[in-house]
């Protein structure tokens, strides 16, 4: 990222990302009733606008209702939408999946357009409190989860968890405050 250094890091945002607040306004799905045909593991509900957002248009345009699609949270699974028999894999959407791709371009924010490559890079370049300036590129300005991000909510928990894999704390500056979108 180019304009790292000049993101701020103090900002007064939400606290929905540590769980200890259910909502700040940021979107959370609920727990999907099914479990995924593929994994077997139950995922989380979408809704039609994510759907219509990420699904290439001819699968939209084939559909009878986008009701009812669940989205399927296991890295492993290449699933990303499915309902009853019906299923979407990584290839049927528009975005790459976090949790499910490793390909560079795949973002970690969807609507700061901030992808692992920008990640890897700051890791490359060995950047200092690489956690609390991707909170902060995250937390700056407006989102639009619900149609940008392929899961339908805020990115902030994939992105906690992707650092964490890298040993990297989001709170890795004490003086930023706890951010989402
Ligand atoms: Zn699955």
């Amino acid at each position: 990222m180019e304009n790292l250094n000049q993101q701020k890091l103090h900002r007064s945002s939400c606290d929905c990302s540590s769980g200890s607040q259910t909502s700040c306004g940021c979107l959370t799905n609920k727990s999907a009733d099914e479990a995924c045909p593929k994994c077997g593991i139950k995922g989380l509900k979408v809704s039609q606008t994510t759907l219509k957002s990420q699904l290439k248009k001819e699968l939209v345009d084939g559909l009878k209702t986008l009701e009812d699609f669940n989205f399927c949270t296991n890295p492993v699974c290449d699933t990303v939408y499915y309902r009853d028999e019906i299923l979407f894999n990584q290839n049927d959407i528009k975005s790459k999946v976090t949790i499910k791709n490793s390909h560079p371009d795949t973002p970690l924010c969807y609507c700061k357009s901030l992808l692992k490559k920008d990640f890897y890079h700051m890791l490359e370049t060995n950047e200092a409190n690489i956690g609390s300036k991707i909170k902060a590129i995250i937390s700056d300005g407006k989102s639009v989860c619900e149609k940008s991000n392929p899961k339908g909510v805020c990115c902030t928990e994939d992105v906690k968890e992707f650092l964490k894999s890298y040993n990297i704390n989001w709170d890795d500056d004490i003086n930023t405050k706890l951010g989402c979108c």
